[in-house]
């Protein structure tokens, strides 16, 4: 099963999109970023691996994916020209708009892929809001923290390496120029500076990518392989959805889904919630 453009809510039509919304009263949202990659892989890298996946669950779950547009929040990639960020204000700003949108679509649900560890504190904090003013459930899948954690080793956590190629092959292998990763950073090195922004205790704040790979990225790009590449996609799709409906099982309190009427129809007091 490969990737599901025509489940991107810009290509349906707006009955296309009513109904699936309605009817599975649940949706996907992509969140990624535009960042340089070194020489090899997009900017769009984060923004085009978020989307693959995205597709994928929301083919799983009969949906659509909504996108909020490529950009992130990156501003420790701004030194490298062609590298854009949004401020935490903008980006929750776009999550919350787009999470009422969905809600008085249909969608109860909506499941956040996320591929950039730069937007997740700003997506937990949006997504806060959002279920507090327009009565969603948000389940957050970090893409990228799966995929890593899922094949330790053969997709590395690196930046622009095995796991962004892959990732990238997934979704549109010609964007890939593996005959332009040039200039490394060091691996260990990268990866030692790198670990200790990733420590769950004590952890610095990110604000010079150079401060991890002096050239921009490290990792093995050579060792992503299409075929593979596509494997993974689908198994991490497979993961976020089976992740998503235990957490819908173990709190169907929550899940305005589930309330009283129970049949899905937004009740005036439901509605009125939700504006
Ligand atoms: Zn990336």
């Amino acid at each position: 099963m490969p990737r599901h453009p025509e489940r991107q809510l810009e290509r349906l039509s707006q009955p296309a999109a009513a109904r699936l919304l309605a009817g599975s009263r649940t949706a996907v949202v992509a969140t990624g970023s535009v960042e340089q990659h070194g020489g090899h892989l997009p900017l769009g890298t984060d923004a085009y691996a978020a989307l693959s996946i995205a597709e994928r669950v929301a083919e799983r779950l009969d949906t659509v994916v909504a996108s909020l547009g490529p950009v992130g929040i990156a501003p420790y990639h701004l030194p490298w020209p062609g590298s854009l960020t949004l401020a935490p204000a903008t980006l929750a700003a776009i999550v919350i708009d787009i999470c009422a949108g969905l809600r008085s679509a249909g969608a109860e649900r909506i499941v956040v892929v996320n591929w950039h560890e730069g937007n997740s504190p700003t997506l937990r904090l949006a997504a806060s809001a959002a279920q507090q003013q327009h009565g969603v459930q948000i389940v957050i899948a970090e893409a990228h923290v799966i995929t890593s954690s899922q094949y330790p080793g053969e997709m590395e956590f690196t930046h622009a390496g095995a796991m962004e190629t892959a990732a990238v092959l997934a979704y549109d292998a010609d964007l890939v120029r593996l005959d332009e990763a040039t200039e490394p950073s060091d691996y260990p090195a990268g990866e030692a500076a790198h670990s200790l922004y990733r420590r769950p205790d004590v952890y610095p704040v990110l604000s010079d990518f150079r401060d991890i790979a002096p050239t921009g990225w490290y990792g093995q790009p050579a060792r992503a392989e299409r075929a593979r590449a596509e494997e993974i996609a689908e198994a991490v799709a497979d993961h976020v959805v089976r992740r998503a409906r235990e957490i819908w099982a173990a709190f169907p309190a929550t899940a305005p889904g589930n309330s009283a009427t129970g049949d899905g129809t937004v009740t005036a007091a439901e509605a009125g919630a939700a504006r």
